[in-house]
């Protein structure tokens, strides 16, 4: 099976919406603004969109899976009304401490782990070289870098920068749309 396609594996929480910490209800999920024209123009540049996300608020008991899957649902048809279809969203119920009962895990898919991006390399044929991952916080860049993602790239999100996430990742931009703007996301399709 050929790996031709590229995606833009977007992390959820400080990247899609504001991160207001375990957000599970539709009232408290706020897109940041800029991100529908923004992944509208990474699907004209030939990427697929793909969500990867820990969300330990499951492993914690703060809400369950279905509640999750509720508000991924809501969340994916206000893309596609937006024009924007998201190839596929990936998420981790784990943690290795704090988790309740099935859930406390020590698993490879939550980020910093490169679980999830394997399994969606795997399921949707993508070349990862060719593909970029954006993501708020140091585990979703070392998560990228762990797969073999070409381009890992940081938004800030009113958040400071540490030196460590500036020594990794690949750009550092204000927000999903200013990245969409500048000209280097799509070197990654030559
Ligand atoms: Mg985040």
């Amino acid at each position: 099976m050929k790996k031709s396609q590229a995606a833009v594996f977007l992390d959820r929480d400080g990247v899609i919406n504001e991160d207001h910490a375990y957000v599970y209800k539709i009232q408290k999920f706020q897109f940041i603004p800029g991100v529908f024209e923004a992944c509208r123009q990474f699907i004209r540049s030939g990427y697929q969109i793909i969500i990867i996300t820990n969300q330990s608020g499951i492993a914690r008991g703060f809400y369950s899976e279905d509640d999750f899957k509720r508000l991924t649902d809501w969340m994916c048809n206000q893309f596609k009304e937006q024009g924007v279809i998201i190839t596929d969203v990936y998420y981790c119920p784990h943690h290795s401490s704090q988790g309740q009962d099935q859930y406390k895990v020590d698993c490879d898919c939550r980020k910093p782990k490169p679980g999830m991006i394997k399994q969606a390399e795997t399921e949707h044929h993508i070349n990862l070289k060719k593909s970029i991952l954006i993501g708020d916080k140091l585990g979703d860049i070392k998560a990228g870098i762990a797969a073999g993602v070409g381009h890992n790239y940081l938004v800030k999100s009113g958040k400071p920068v540490i030196n460590e996430i500036s020594e990794l990742a690949d750009g550092i931009y204000d927000n999903l749309f200013g990245l969409s703007k500048s000209a280097v996301y799509p070197e990654a399709l030559k």
